[in-house]
């Protein structure tokens, strides 16, 4: 019955059917996962003759006439005269000329709205109506608590209650016939109601309070069949042969060792943890998936690197994914250097950097970087033991179908662009093992942040030239956001160009100022970064492209032009871009005046932890905008919040208990959920 296609509907028009598959509903389940976002409480049934002005009341009794009032406008009003037998109203609808068809056959009607007092007399203008056949037949849209429906392309609320009613009737005839998955002891250990209950309750309350109770029972199944899933993924892998094991034997548990000492830094504590983990992952013979999370500027690259050196000890190739052509160019340059005096081949493989791997010399590297293509090149690798995928919020189920494709079943280490909320890994990355670095390298200072009105705007440009001349620092400066695409429309060029003219004529003529954005041509971008890197600018100004992972430790002043049109994450890894050596460094929060006491900013010049901004951002924002949950398939999170850490943590012991008890192939309304799940997060993913 769950899974009846919802053509099956009966008195039900094709394009009404048309619209709820574009509404992502297809079947009678997922009807009834289609829930109101608010209601109408319409359950006082009064006599006619009682009603009184300012009260929401339904009211039932016999159409005595129907006319409709032309005026002088295009508005047509509609007007009823319902009589019981204690007395009558007037009705009043606009623009409804279909209405007195409806109406006129009908024996009684039922309507419910809120009581007007016009001159003497009073009206209603019925928010909702229905016609009877019975003065007490059952009624869907009236005498009751109505639920409100989200109505999308063209689908009125009326219609998908209408639908809605008809898929429970259908689904509740038979009571032997449950739709429940989960085992009443776990419902029991964790105070929650039937789903058949809270599906009926979400959809018919009878008292509003139980709503709430069918709203928790509903919001805990989107987490645990997250969690679930991820589980289940997790178990699956954990059971596959890796193409690639890696054997540490105490010879190179040394080499390993002595490349960590010859580093020009002490390993944090954290790294060293994260390092750790990870070499112990790489001997086992089923692949690592990990998720290294650390905030910009912990550290990250150095631990894939002592990784990468690991795999190559055992003569495994590595690749190493970055998003963006500049990231991947920084990343060779960083781990070349890491390496440099060791017998080890670094390549770097980007859109113009193609020449250097081709089919036949693809197996003579030991370490390619790249962009993400990398994944879907057609090289014929020699012996892929790790992968790396860097600033990536998410790589998984896809990227490794992806390579085994290719019969590829190598260690993969997944890292973060931002540290995520725990609540948000728990449910949406439990697949994968987290390794956190919580630390910064020592010596790092706190950036000092400062929100920048236009009124501050001179004395701060005066004060970055004199930082330029006495500290002989470098300076970013990133242009407005124009729009929100993900790529640089030429609008932003323009400004960006603009805005680097005027700084270069205007503010600091006596300074080397260079320009950086998403449309020069690959090699222009090298030579601008390798530029800047030489110390050969003062400033860079940039659309906002170098926002991730670039590493210029004597940059230590990160200005930002309309501040108040990014995102905080996106903020965060600007300024992420300084404070990467042992000066003092700065960002500068340029805006309007309308936004100088923003909360959100204000809110990010005192807060340096990507994690609190993080969990900031999941509360003013919500998982799906931040973590591209919605592309992701990893939405649907109708109900359940994840910033409600209490309800995100009993949903992750239930799937333990779960798991320990019972078995997901034993239960078939989980299965099919479970299931679509899945299908639904390779194919957007
Ligand atoms: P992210 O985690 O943001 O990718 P990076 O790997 O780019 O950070 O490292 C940031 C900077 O810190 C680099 O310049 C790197 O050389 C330096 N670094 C990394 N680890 C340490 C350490 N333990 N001590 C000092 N500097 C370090
Ligand atoms: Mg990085």
């Amino acid at each position: 019955m769950l899974s009846t296609s919802i053509d099956k509907l009966p008195k039900t028009a094709s394009r009404t059917t048309q619209r709820l598959h574009a509404m992502g509903v297809h079947t009678y389940e997922d009807v009834l996962h289609y829930y109101p976002f608010r209601y109408n409480d319409f359950s006082v049934v009064s006599p006619i003759g009682q009603v009184q002005p300012g009260e929401t009341v339904t009211i039932r009794g016999t159409l005595e006439s129907i006319k409709v009032v032309p005026t002088r406008s295009r508005i047509t009003i509609q007007k009823a005269t319902l009589r019981d037998d204690t007395g009558k109203i007037e009705l009043i609808w606009y623009n409804q000329p279909y209405l007195a068809k409806i109406l006129e056959s009908a024996n009684c009607i039922s309507a419910s709205g809120t009581i007007e007092s016009f001159g003497k007399s009073v009206i209603m203008k019925p928010v909702e109506y229905e016609p009877l056949e019975f003065i007490d037949s059952k009624t869907k849209h009236t005498g009751r608590i109505v639920p409100v429906y989200p109505s999308v392309y063209g689908l009125s609320s009326k219609t998908i209650r209408d639908k809605v009613c008809h898929v429970l009737d259908a689904v509740f005839e038979n009571p032997e016939d449950s739709i429940e998955f989960i085992p009443d002891d776990i419902l029991k250990e964790y105070g929650l109601i039937s789903l058949d209950r809270a599906i009926q309750t979400i959809h018919q309350p009878t008292k509003m309070a139980d709503v709430e109770i069918a709203r928790k029972r509903l919001g805990f199944d989107e987490l645990f069949v997250r969690i679930l899933s991820s589980k289940l993924i997790k178990q699956r892998w954990s059971k596959e042969q890796t193409t690639a094991p890696i054997n540490l034997t105490d010879a190179r548990k040394k080499e390993i060792q002595s490349f960590i000492s010859r580093l020009p830094f002490t390993l944090t504590n954290a790294q060293q943890k994260a390092t750790d983990e990870i070499l112990i992952d790489l001997q086992k013979s089923n692949p690592m998936n990990r998720f290294l999370q650390g905030d910009v500027g912990s550290g990250k690259t150095v631990v894939a690197a002592i990784a990468a050196y690991a795999a190559y000890l055992n003569k495994k190739q590595t690749l190493i994914m970055a998003p963006t052509e500049i990231l991947a160019l920084q990343h060779f340059a960083t781990i070349s250097s890491l390496m440099k005096k060791l017998d080890l081949k670094v390549a770097l493989q980007t859109g113009s950097h193609k020449d250097i791997v081709s089919k036949k010399t693809a197996a003579d590297f030991d370490i390619i970087i790249g962009t993400h293509a990398l994944i879907s090149a057609k090289y014929d690798f020699r012996d892929v033991g790790l992968v790396v995928i860097d600033e990536q919020h998410r790589f998984g189920v896809k990227q490794r179908a992806l390579l085994k494709e290719k019969g590829l079943n190598p260690h993969l280490l997944t890292m973060t662009a931002t540290p995520i909320p725990r609540t948000v890994s728990l449910t949406l990355y439990s697949e994968l093992d987290l390794s956190l670095i919580d630390e910064l390298p020592k010596g790092r200072k706190r950036i000092k942040t400062y929100v920048t009105p236009p009124a501050k705007r001179t004395a701060g440009y005066q004060w970055i030239a004199k930082q330029i001349e006495e500290e002989k620092i470098q300076v970013y400066i990133i242009c407005p956001l124009i729009e929100t695409s993900e790529h640089e429309s030429m609008t932003s060029i323009k400004a960006a160009k603009e805005e680097y003219e005027h700084l270069k004529k205007d503010v600091f003529p006596k300074l080397n100022v260079a320009l950086l954005h998403g449309k020069l041509k690959a090699k222009e971008k090298e030579e601008v970064m390798n530029q800047f890197n030489a110390g050969k600018y003062h400033i860079l100004v940039s659309t906002s492209v170098v926002e991730v992972g670039v590493d210029v430790p004597n940059a230590t002043i990160m200005l930002i032009e309309g501040a108040e049109r990014f995102g905080l994450a996106q903020l965060h890894q600007l300024r992420g871009r300084v404070g990467r050596a042992e000066k003092q460094s700065y960002c500068l929060l340029f805006t309007t005046q309308q936004y100088r006491n923003s909360s959100r900013l204000t809110f990010f010049a005192k807060t340096t932890s990507g994690l609190e901004l993080s969990e900031y951002d999941l509360k003013l924002r919500g998982p799906g905008e931040i973590y591209g949950t919605d592309q992701h398939g990893y939405s649907d999170l109708k109900i359940a919040d994840l910033t409600d850490s209490k309800l995100v943590f009993q949903a992750k012991k239930a799937v333990d208990s779960y798991l320990k008890k019972y078995s997901v192939e034993k239960t078939p309304n989980l299965k099919r959920i479970i299931d679509s799940y899945q299908l639904n997060l390779i194919d957007k993913n």
